[in-house]
């Protein structure tokens, strides 16, 4: 008979632990036999000494079956079911736009996305913009627009990976949330039960990013990949740049509306095209959906251009229950603020760096984001047209727009702007979008 107190004090005592230690532990934790107390003292315990590669796995895939395990195979579809997960930046917008790309060149993707958390977006928030959709349909529409449409992006049901809800509020309330063990076993758990064949993981890097160093982020983005792989999904990582606002904006609807405006054609911002191609590139090479990257790009170029990304996106906004002229009339359906105002720099020169989590930590301000789990959101507010950097700047060129709905909340979030956007006189060395990727045969 196993006891939860002997897997805690083998850990605590640096020792490696069994698959079935493991299960047994998870189990207790969905079926509640484990107290709050122990899982926090596992917690602790795993956050000091850590688990190797064996144990991350076994951790990963009782976590996974602690509840339902989405199986594709009753619907006989004709492509791979591959996803993409980021862990989070500011205006990354890029699952919007990446899920009906990829399921405008084949694939299947059934994306179950997360809300703001901290400083960072979530992809729920951005579509609770869209009037009528709806982030929690019931699994037959879910698994029906998979199948019809290829896409389908939509929160996380009570069902998948109970173990991980339970797990997660204790660890955030008892310091344990900077494990790279259960940070992987948290993500890749509800990841994998969505059934994927093959998965993308965006790991941001820089000041925006959840991972404190380049070093930390490369060391997460290695252990999902491994961890991934080892358990049946074809999985590779990209490090990617969070030194900056990913795209123009930073908003639930701002965001949406350059979603739109990107698959349109209308503009589309060149950090946010490389970040978005090299995953949508490395999930069509992945699914077996180009057999070279210049294959994957000519095929993801197409369907930008020839407006069938478009198409899909506006397919599933539909089907989620939203207006079916979204896409031609979005500026009409999405909410808009009452002051929508430039910030100016206070000297000319060049954009050469931002602290990205205090403009992300702006917008929650204005409304965007929560401050307590529960909190209402209003989707209108945040930041649009922010500059990069390496661009110039004058007295007069805006460095973003506010849209706040109060003069008292854009004078707070101007004085965020100015503080927090650095100009230098010399033109800044531009840092990569993409540091590297992180392929199974790298770890
Ligand atoms: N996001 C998750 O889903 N889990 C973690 O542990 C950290 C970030």
């Amino acid at each position: 008979m196993l006891l939860a107190q002997e897997i805690i004090r083998k850990k605590r005592n640096m020792q490696i632990l069994s698959q079935e230690e493991i299960a047994f532990f998870v189990k207790g934790i969905s079926n509640n036999t484990i107290s709050e107390g122990q899982i926090a003292a596992l917690g602790m315990a795993v956050y000091f000494n850590d688990m190797n590669m064996d144990e991350r796995i076994a951790l990963t895939q009782a976590m996974r079956d602690s509840g339902d395990v989405l199986n594709w195979q009753s619907l006989n579809l004709d492509g791979p079911v591959v996803d993409k997960h980021s862990t989070g930046g500011v205006g990354d917008l890029v699952s919007l736009v990446l899920g009906p790309m990829v399921a405008a060149c084949g694939g299947y993707v059934p994306m179950i996305s997360g809300r703001g958390l901290g400083h960072t977006g979530g992809t729920l928030d951005k579509l609770d913009a869209i009037p009528g959709y709806q982030t929690e349909p019931d699994s037959g529409l879910f698994r029906r627009l998979v199948k019809d449409v290829g896409v389908a992006i939509i929160g996380q049901t009570a069902d998948l990976v109970p173990a991980d809800k339970r797990f997660y509020s204790i660890r955030d309330n008892t310091a344990t949330v900077e494990s790279i063990s259960l940070i992987t076993a948290s993500i890749l758990s509800k990841k994998l039960a969505a059934g994927l064949d093959a998965l993308v993981m965006d790991v941001k890097v820089g000041n925006g990013a959840f991972m404190p160093t380049y070093e930390a982020s490369e060391d997460l983005a290695r252990s999902i990949t491994q961890v991934a792989n080892g358990s049946g999904a074809q999985t590779s990582a990209l490090l990617t740049n969070m030194d900056q606002v990913l795209a123009t904006c930073a908003g639930n609807a701002l965001e949406v509306k350059e979603a739109v405006d990107f698959l349109t054609g209308t503009y589309r911002h060149p950090g946010l095209f490389e970040v978005t191609m090299g995953l949508c590139t490395e999930m069509l090479l992945l699914g077996g959906l180009a057999s070279n990257e210049a294959q994957a790009r000519v095929k993801l170029n197409a369907v930008l251009n020839n407006g069938m990304a478009a198409e899909v996106f506006a397919r599933m906004v539909s089907g989620l229950g939203g207006p079916t002229d979204f896409v031609e009339r979005s500026e009409h359906y999405l909410p808009q603020s009452n002051i929508i105002r430039p910030v100016y720099a206070k000297g000319a020169g060049y954009i050469a760096a931002m602290d990205t989590r205090q403009l992300g930590l702006a917008v929650v301000n204005l409304g965007g984001g929560r401050h307590r789990p529960g909190d209402e959101l209003d989707y209108s507010v945040g930041l649009s047209k922010v500059r990069s950097i390496g661009e110039p700047i004058t007295l007069d060129t805006p460095l973003a727009f506010v849209h706040a709905q109060s003069e008292e909340a854009f004078l707070q979030a101007e004085q965020a702007v100015q503080q927090v956007v650095k100009i230098s006189e010399e033109k800044p060395d531009l840092a990569p979008e993409i540091y590297r990727y992180i392929r199974q045969s790298d770890v």
